[in-house]
């Protein structure tokens, strides 16, 4: 199995990646809002069910269905 991506990971930092989108910095990050998760980002590559899933941003490591960062695309 990847590895998973780990919150202190220098991109995760650099894109303020929470494995859980309600932990994400709403002071930094004023567009979050708890309704935005990976399984609803653009960049999502997994199904909409599945707990974990590689993101574009992040070769070769999965996030959490449940995660978020500020890349976060509304998928079309
Ligand atoms: Fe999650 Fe989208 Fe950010 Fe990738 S780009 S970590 S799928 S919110």
């Amino acid at each position: 199995a990847q590895a998973v991506v780990d919150e202190k990971d220098p991109t995760a930092v650099a894109l303020g990646y929470v494995a859980d989108t309600t932990k994400a910095d709403g002071k930094k990050f004023p567009k979050h809002d708890n309704t935005q998760q990976c399984n609803g980002c653009s960049l999502w590559q997994a199904k909409p069910t599945d707990a974990l899933g590689n993101c574009a941003l992040f070769a070769g490591k999965q996030v959490h269905a449940k995660g978020w960062c500020s890349a976060w695309a509304k998928k079309a």
